[in-house]
């Protein structure tokens, strides 16, 4: 048989918990899907832990899993990813930070741990932090969306294992600690990088006019979330795959960037609510034409979840759905579509958790079971029974006929 082409479709946080006031239903089971359901008919379903039972996913840690990397093993911190995503090209031996412009009085006290949420200005703020050296060791630092930014310290002798500056809410910053003896330059190190940054912030023209409009000023930096780049072995290399990437959210283009994807930057793909569903369903096509594996991440669900809206969660549904449906016409016959999520974030927790995820395969291999629909509860029926995430890409490669035989 010829190997096929596979398309991964991952909805993040759309798998929830039933709901009492929705008629015991889960925003899935809530929503109009037709092409969801079609998908489930006509393929193979099943429950996933995306990681293990009863572990609960970040959405980092799961998409690593998903494409089949153990995150016990590569995982070392969200930092890492962020860098990534922001385009900042990690080697070995640096250590990268998550970052939040915030609000400090001068004796480092936090006052506003998003700076008023501030939008404008980062870009020069970031440009002012960018390229200083600290005994030896030399900073880059680039902006993020809205109030965050992405630290990395490069030099000899650095470790990531250190805690946090950032106190997590309102309060005195912290002082970053070594968890191991190798991890002192890299503590001693951030803390002046803090230190420094509240006096290069405060002073910024962008601060200045922040405080004239009675804005609280972006005066300090808090990094949290270290981390250290592993080795991955990309996508090509391990599974013989041409691999592209169609995502709006820095964290998950950056994990695709870390495994080796093509991570093009779509229009309109912002990773909101207000992401542009039809753009994102062309620029998988396309990417279809000239890529053997393509994997798609739809952040909305996740977003309303953490709103707790059980209403906007299955309009995300319905939106999915739609672009679903507009893929399915333009694919080509024979590929190997995978439908599932990252992890559960249920509208009752606000949060994620470790509930098991619904995941279908159809084409290919598949054989067709007997569930009709894509929900939570269909799944548990279906014939791919209760899967970890590690196994999905190994699952999809023997139904796309891409498998190799293992002995005689
Ligand atoms: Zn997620
Ligand atoms: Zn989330």
């Amino acid at each position: 048989m010829a190997p096929k082409k596979m398309l991964m479709i991952v909805c993040d946080g759309l798998s929830d918990r039933q709901v009492k006031q929705f008629d015991m239903k889960t925003p899935l089971q809530a929503a109009r899907k037709p092409a969801m359901d079609a998908l489930a008919r006509h393929g193979i379903s099943g429950l996933m832990d995306v990681i293990a039972p009863g572990v609960i996913p970040g959405s980092d840690t799961a998409h690593l899993a998903l494409f089949g990397y153990d995150p016990y093993k590569v995982y070392t911190g969200r930092g890492p990813i962020e860098a990534a995503g922001a385009g900042i090209q990690l080697r070995p031996g640096d250590v990268a930070f998550r970052c939040n412009f915030a609000t400090a009085t001068r004796d480092l006290v936090v006052t506003d741990r998003r700076a008023g949420r501030i939008r404008t200005g980062t870009a020069d703020l970031a440009k002012a932090l960018d390229g200083m050296s600290i005994e030896g060791t030399s900073v880059m630092f680039k902006e993020g969306s809205e109030h965050r930014g992405v630290l990395v310290l490069r030099g000899d002798g650095l470790d990531y294992r250190v805690t946090d500056v950032d106190p997590h809410q309102d309060g005195k910053i912290l002082e970053s600690r070594a968890m191991v003896p190798e991890a002192k330059k890299t503590a001693a190190a951030l803390n002046e990088f803090v230190r420094r940054s509240y006096g290069v912030l405060s002073g910024h023209p962008v601060n200045i006019e922040r405080k004239k409009q009675g804005l609280p000023p972006a005066n300090i930096i808090l990094p949290r979330g270290a981390g250290s780049t592993k080795d991955l072995e990309p996508m090509s290399q391990r599974y013989g795959l041409k691999c592209a990437a169609v995502a709006g959210v820095g964290l998950v283009k950056g994990i695709c960037r870390m495994v080796g994807m093509d991570v093009p930057d779509i229009k309109g793909a912002t990773g909101g609510l207000d992401t542009d569903y039809k753009a994102k369903g062309e620029a998988a096509i396309k990417l279809i034409g000239t890529n053997d594996f393509v994997f798609m991440n739809i952040k909305a669900g996740d977003i309303a979840s953490h709103d707790g809206e059980f209403g906007m969660k299955v309009s995300v549904v319905e939106n999915i759905d739609m672009m679903l449906g507009y893929v399915l016409k333009d694919a080509p016959e024979d590929l190997v579509i995978a439908l599932t999520c990252d992890h559960s974030t249920p509208v009752s927790l606000k949060d994620h958790s470790a509930d098991p995820v619904p995941v279908t395969i159809s084409g290919g291999g598949a054989r067709v079971d007997g569930v009709r629909e894509f929900d939570e509860v269909s799944a548990a029926s279906g014939a791919l029974g209760r899967m970890r995430g590690m196994d999905l890409m190994p699952t999809l490669m023997g139904i796309a006929d891409r498998a190799k035989k293992f002995g005689a």
